[in-house]
């Protein structure tokens, strides 16, 4: 069982679902509405235990109704919540979304997430030297990114980084990132590199980048410069909605047998994914991935 610690985000989804986007100032009724769990740190965090990793979750909730439903929630998929912290006064992270046809509008409010101090990632110093891999995005403060991966980097533990959503970042934090795993468009922003075709922007970067490209699959180049291509799986896509989150749990479970493998799990992984509906509604479970690759 690989041991993960995964420091990152935890929201609420509130999703409704209309019949078209409201204009500025209008009032619409709306068909349907439901709630979430949510956050990529969350998803990643929960994706992983399902594929049988061990995880420790380093988050922040709100001193509301959602975050003792969303530490619940961790909770019941096995995940370990004691360094999710609950900070009173505050709202818990949330993202409000209207559903219009194949379209959606997303407003997310960090609330809580932002609360999450350098301090807290210190706390789990003990979880971090232990783990197998210490797995992060960037929906928590840059200071606590770095943190955590200077903490990864002091007990020699591999760090990914999910760059989502993505920002430019600075070339020392991206020196303490043993692996990036940006999509195309993220990777451009990450390296401040416009419209630079993929491969060159892999290539300057070689060794650290694992770039996800939707049904494509995954690609990489490494450290002495050869290129990897993971093809996608074929699979009848119904929700893309937490394929990244998938992808990026998967490589953290699988990273231990190697990056080529993990690769292949995570493409594998995060195909299932995407035939069925919602983020973490779509997450496979262990078992069911086996069954899939067999
Ligand atoms: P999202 O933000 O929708 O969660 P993303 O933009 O972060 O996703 P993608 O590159 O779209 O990431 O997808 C991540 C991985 O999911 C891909 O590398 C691929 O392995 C898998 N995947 C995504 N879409 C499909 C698809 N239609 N068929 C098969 N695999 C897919």
């Amino acid at each position: 069982m690989p041991k993960l610690v995964v420091v990152g985000s935890i929201n609420m989804d509130l999703v409704a679902l209309a019949p078209r986007f409201p204009a500025p100032g209008e009032t619409l009724s709306g068909e349907r509405f439901a709630t979430f769990p949510g956050g990529k740190g969350a998803n990643q965090a929960v994706a992983a235990s399902r594929l049988g990793a061990e995880v420790v979750m380093v988050g922040c909730v709100g001193s509301d109704l959602f975050g003792r439903d969303l530490v619940a929630g961790l909770n019941k998929e096995g995940v370990d919540t004691r360094h999710v912290h609950t900070i009173e006064g505050v709202a818990s992270g949330v993202a409000c979304i209207t559903v219009s046809g194949a379209e959606n509008n997303i407003i997310v409010i960090a609330g809580a997430n932002h609360a999450l101090t350098p301090e807290h990632v210190a706390a789990a110093e003990a979880e971090i030297a232990a783990a197998d891999v210490v797995l992060t995005q960037l929906e928590v403060p840059l200071a606590v990114v770095a943190a955590t991966a200077a903490l990864a980097k002091k007990h020699g533990v591999p760090l990914i980084l999910n760059p989502a959503p993505a920002v430019h970042l600075p070339p020392a934090l991206l020196d303490e990132v043993s692996y990036l795993t940006p999509n195309e468009h993220e990777l451009s922003i990450v390296m401040d590199a416009g419209s630079t075709p993929f491969p060159d922007m892999l290539e300057r970067l070689p060794g650290k980048v694992v770039m996800t490209k939707g049904e494509h699959g995954a690609y990489h180049v490494a450290a002495d410069g050869t290129f990897v291509h993971q093809p996608g799986f074929t699979v009848s896509a119904v929700d893309t909605t937490g394929a990244g989150d998938t992808f990026n749990a998967a490589l953290a479970t699988y990273l231990p047998l190697g990056l080529k493998p993990a690769m292949r799990m995570a493409c594998a992984a995060a195909a299932l994914s995407v035939t069925r509906l919602g983020a973490q509604g779509g997450m496979p479970q262990q078992d069911e991935l086996d069954a899939f690759l067999k």
